[in-house]
């Protein structure tokens, strides 16, 4: 993508900008599919709904963002999309949030809410289904009917763990089922548990258990794993970890404790095997949730949004990806907190360099949207 500059006439005496640390009389945005336009503050004045931050998704990215978005004093609007908090609030039991042990994850997202709310950020109860971005304002069209204007959004859409789609895995997520050793391997002090999955977050699943755990079985449904052989070398020398083969977890059992066991399906021998254990850790990937991007915003093969160097922007200006939907390696509620704090303050820069002052908001506030 190209950012070309133009000459333009100035809008009310503010449309000098810096971009780049370069000024620039107005800029020209031309997209990788070849289609060109013009970030223009000149062209908000016959505009309405506009959000001069406009956040996509509730985690503990987007809160942040939110947070630091509104400190700033820009109008700040949060599209809470259709699980609120996202991931965190299933879990039951965090200790790696900062400054808290024992937290549910509920009670972080909603603490961290109503600090955005304090500083006066807006939540709208919505999810937005598609975009435009081959325009500025970039247009965001919700789930229930809202067509809004955004100066900056920042993409906090998460990713979702795949799941096996076996009865008892829903009923026992967060109680013994996770996708997230790094997050929960403590809980695990002195069980057996089991990884499934055959490549490479496998075996950082199973290598973060075994300093925890009594016991690390990696299940693999094929005869052979899918990881790198650097990777599986890895596993050498862990004497409490054990690779499965050909096994297929076909259902989780449990109690109002949590999951107690699994069944076990030997695709090989065709054996079914009933196997009791303290908890179960799916590696079989994440989706991130970047699907509506797909057309303005280059991804990975997988579908993580790609990033300009040590920032969250994206190649598009005014578009700052944050949290799991551009994070294929941390995955920490931590670490996309601070990706939300990080956009929010480039997201601020933007806007004061298009030339967006506090008398221009101001001004353009009639035109706000307002809940
Ligand atoms: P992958 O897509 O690489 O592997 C998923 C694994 O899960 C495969 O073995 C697959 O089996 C298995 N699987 C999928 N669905 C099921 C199911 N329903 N039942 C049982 N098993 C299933 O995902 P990863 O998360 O491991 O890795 C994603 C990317 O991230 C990769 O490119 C990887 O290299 C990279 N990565 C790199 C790391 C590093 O370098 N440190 C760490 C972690 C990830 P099958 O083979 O049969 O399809």
């Amino acid at each position: 993508m190209i950012i070309k500059i133009i000459n333009r006439t100035k809008f009310a005496g503010f449309f000098c900008c810096l971009v780049l640390g370069v000024v620039l009389i107005g800029a020209r945005v031309s997209t990788d599919n070849g289609v060109s336009f013009s970030i223009d503050i000149a062209q908000l004045e016959d505009k309405n709904n506009i959000i001069p931050i406009a956040i996509i998704g509730s985690g503990p990215a987007g809160l942040m963002a939110a947070v630091y978005g509104a400190r700033e004093g820009v109008y700040t609007v949060v599209i809470e999309g259709g699980t609120p908090g996202g991931l965190l609030t299933e879990t039951e039991r965090v200790d790696n949030w900062p400054g808290g042990i024992g937290l549910l994850g509920a009670d972080i997202v909603n603490d961290v809410k109503k600090q955005a709310l304090y500083f006066g950020a807006h939540f709208l109860s919505d999810t937005i289904e598609s975009v435009n971005f081959n325009q500025w304002p970039y247009v965001l069209h919700t789930e229930e009917g809202k067509t809004l204007h955004a100066l900056t959004v920042i993409i906090a859409t998460g990713a979702t763990p795949r799941r096996l789609g076996v009865p008892g895995e829903q009923a026992y997520w967060g109680r013994g089922v996770s996708s997230c050793a790094l997050c929960d391997a403590p809980f695990y002090k002195d069980e057996e548990v089991f990884v499934v999955g055959g490549g490479d977050s496998a075996v950082e699943e199973a290598l973060a258990l075994a300093s925890v755990a009594k016991k690390v079985t990696i299940l693999v449904r094929k005869g052979r794993m899918r990881t790198a052989v650097s990777m599986h070398k890895r596993l050498k020398g862990y004497s409490n970890i054990a690779i499965r083969y050909n096994t297929e977890v076909q259902k989780m059992l449990g109690d109002d404790t949590g999951i107690t066991g699994v069944e076990l399906f030997n695709n090989k021998t065709g054996k079914i095997t009933t196997e009791s254990i303290g908890g179960v850790f799916l590696a079989i990937g994440h989706l991130p949730n970047s699907t509506i991007f797909h057309d303005y915003i280059e991804t990975d093969q997988v579908g993580y949004i790609k990033l300009v160097g040590r920032s969250q922007a994206t190649r598009l200006p005014g578009v700052f990806a944050v949290g799991d939907v551009a994070d294929p390696i941390y995955r920490q509620a931590g670490v996309a907190a601070g990706h939300g704090i990080k956009a929010a303050i480039e997201a601020v820069k933007f806007l004061r360099d298009i030339g967006c002052s506090q008398s221009l908001m101001q001004e353009l506030s009639t035109h706000f949207f307002v809940l």
